[in-house]
């Protein structure tokens, strides 16, 4: 699945982006240029605008009404989508531009992320759009303790 996320879902979007989901966020894009999009690269529309779910339906787009403004209201739904969110860069793509993430070695990396970072984790990735570093901690970290509390409430 590939995704076109309006401007309300930000975070949703990072987060599919982190799950390997290549998704298209951009706040500058009008309703109508992200359903022609949407329509032309095969993507599901993530929408909280009825009337942008109404055109998008019209075109023959895939999309999905999202009502709640709840965090982990959405990312239920998302699951029960079928999206898989992951617990690792592997196979990611940047929160930030999209790309995907490649491994990266620990010494070409080391004086781009913090000391203890550096002593804590062994595997890095780099995004070859804007060069930012990731390691499985941090952003990840906090997608796994999310989804878990998530599964405790039922
Ligand atoms: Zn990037």
């Amino acid at each position: 699945m590939r995704f076109a996320v309006d401007a309300m879902f930000g975070r949703l979007a990072r987060w599919l982006r982190m799950s390997g989901y290549d998704t298209l966020y951009d706040v500058e894009l009008k309703d109508g240029r992200l359903i022609m999009m949407a329509k032309e690269e095969g993507r599901v529309l993530l929408t909280r605008d009825r009337d942008a779910y109404g055109r998008a339906v019209k075109e023959g787009v895939r999309a999905v009404f999202i009502s709640s403004t709840d965090f982990r209201e959405q990312l239920r739904q998302m699951e029960e989508l079928g999206v898989i969110f992951r617990e690792t860069p592997e196979h990611a793509r940047c929160p930030y531009c999209n790309k995907e993430l490649v491994r990266a070695d620990k010494k070409d990396i080391k004086a781009k992320v913090p000391e203890r970072v550096g002593e804590a984790y062994d595997k890095f990735w780099t995004c070859e759009g804007c060069g930012r570093v990731y390691w499985h901690g941090g952003h990840w970290k906090n997608i796994m303790e999310t989804l878990r509390s998530i599964r405790k409430d039922g």
